[in-house]
């Protein structure tokens, strides 16, 4: 379970989203405009969360300036904690293995999914897909 053990692990930035629930700053998240194929990871554990294939550009004001996904990478990959912090509700989504916050899920009508998961650049690490020998080499 993700714990103070982390501080070592992980940079100033991460610890102050994955351990203690930050957000990121809008729009200064590394990923916020990747579309690379691959997976994204864990920043913390390395577990197997959001697929490319999910991350879609969200339109809905006050949800952009984060990387966006549909779906998480496989059933129960991340667990669901309702948040009231900011007098709002609203569903944080963690990571399953470790714990490590990760952001949260709202429903969105802009989302090919209808769901919107709204996730810290720096909760992830990005693993790009390597490339099949002999298929599109450069
Ligand atoms: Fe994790």
């Amino acid at each position: 379970m993700i714990n103070k053990d982390y501080k070592n692990k992980l940079s100033e930035e991460q610890y102050k989203v994955l351990v203690e629930k930050g957000t990121e700053a809008p729009f200064s998240g590394k990923y916020l405009d990747t579309n690379d194929k691959g997976m994204y990871v864990c920043g913390a554990c390395g577990a197997e969360l959001f697929s490319s294939d999910s991350k879609y550009d969200s339109k809905t004001p006050g949800l952009i300036g984060w990387p966006s996904f549909g779906e998480v990478a496989k059933d129960g990959a991340v667990k669901f904690v309702e948040d009231n912090k900011l007098m709002m509700k609203r569903t944080e989504v963690v990571c399953s293995n470790c714990g490590g916050h990760l952001g949260h899920v709202f429903d969105a009508d802009d989302s090919p999914t209808g769901k919107h998961y709204c996730i810290n650049s720096v909760s992830l690490d990005f693993k790009p897909t390597q490339q099949q020998p002999g298929k599109g080499g450069k």
